[in-house]
């Protein structure tokens, strides 16, 4: 087949190229290179099948393709804050974009959502019928509402016009080719540890998140795309249900990295939500799909993957 990835250039995006092609198909990726990198991808520029774009999802474009992972998006709250407006367009102008375009090809697309839909949730684990506890004015709002949207998009393109949809949410993954001034926990505390410095853990520390590793994501990514199902056109949660406080991460980094760490504390950001897990009962009933990657395995391959590539 001839895939789009959008996106492709960034972290999870470059994984999910690297599978595709070992799978033999034909990978296009379209990259603005807002927080993508050219280097996450140069390792495939030799194979043939390989081609990049250089592009911009909130502008239409047309490409003869089979199926699209719509994955363009910033998502680390540092980056998606820097420019709230640009991350709703991307959202929501870059959906009706895909959407349009999957819909003119006859292509099957997949809408990379987040559990941020779930917002600061009540219900815990997270099923995929809660509707959510999300701040619609906040400061995470262009991200969580943008991919709301896009999500109301994608279920009526698919009621209305029969395009061939799937949607995933996508809870807090992690690995290799995350940015080193990213933000984002995993790679803020590996970073910090390497280099000897105090790791950052906002508020208390308690709030807890589920680490997936990407590798895990990208098999639960590429099985709902080739699974023909009733009702798989509606959101699927894949994560790691390991349910893990801030405190105890920067523990299992300190093991991982074999270093001794002290702790700095810092305000909590405004609408950090308090707990996240994903349930994933339907990811596995449909795409027999479970993550396999233990937190300290995962870390691990990451804290190697930093140890190579940044200056300590
Ligand atoms: P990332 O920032 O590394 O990748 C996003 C990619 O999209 C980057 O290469 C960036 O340059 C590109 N991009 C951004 N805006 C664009 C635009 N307007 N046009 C074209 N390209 C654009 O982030 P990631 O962690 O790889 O996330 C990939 C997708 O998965 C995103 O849609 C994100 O919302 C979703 N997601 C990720 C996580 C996670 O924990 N990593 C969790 C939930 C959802
Ligand atoms: N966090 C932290 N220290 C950091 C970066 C993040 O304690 O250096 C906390 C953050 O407040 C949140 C959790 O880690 O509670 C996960 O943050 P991240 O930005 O990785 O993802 P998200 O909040 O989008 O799930």
């Amino acid at each position: 087949m001839r895939i789009l990835v959008t996106g492709g250039a960034g972290f999870i995006g470059s994984h999910l190229c690297e599978r595709l092609l070992g799978q033999g198909h034909d990978v296009i990726c379209l990259d603005n290179y807002f927080t993508g990198r050219k280097v996450n991808v140069a390792h495939l520029r030799d194979n043939y099948r390989f081609e990049q774009v250089r592009h911009d999802v909130t502008l239409p474009i047309f490409l003869e393709v089979d199926q699209i992972y719509n994955l363009a998006c910033p998502a680390s709250p540092v980056h998606y804050q820097y420019n709230p407006v640009k991350t709703v367009k991307t959202s929501v102008m870059g959906a009706i974009n895909m959407l349009g375009m999957a819909k003119r090809v006859g292509a099957r697309i997949l809408q990379a959502s987040t559990s941020e839909v779930y917002g600061d949730p009540i219900i815990h684990p997270q099923t995929e019928d809660y509707f959510g506890n999300v701040n619609c004015i906040g400061p995470r709002s262009c991200y969580d509402e943008g991919k709301r949207v896009a999500e109301t998009l994608f279920m009526d393109y698919h009621r209305q016009n029969g395009v061939d949809t799937r949607i995933v949410r996508i809870f807090n993954t992690y690995g290799p080719r995350m940015l080193e001034h990213d933000g984002r926990v995993v790679s803020n505390f590996i970073v910090q540890a390497l280099r000897g410095e105090d790791l950052t853990i906002y508020g208390t520390g308690e709030q807890t998140r589920s680490f997936c590793y990407v590798d895990d994501l990208v098999e639960g990514l590429v099985r709902l795309m080739n699974t023909e199902a009733d009702g798989i056109h509606l959101p699927v949660n894949i994560g790691n249900p390991g349910e893990f406080t801030m405190n105890e991460l920067a523990h299992e980094v300190a093991k991982a990295s074999g270093k001794n760490i002290k702790i700095e504390h810092l305000p909590l950001p405004q609408d950090d939500p308090k707990q996240r897990q994903p349930d994933i009962t339907k990811a596995s009933e449909l795409l027999g799909w479970t993550p396999t990657v233990p937190l300290a395995e995962g870390l691990k391959k990451t804290v190697a993957y930093f140890a190579e590539t940044i200056q300590i």
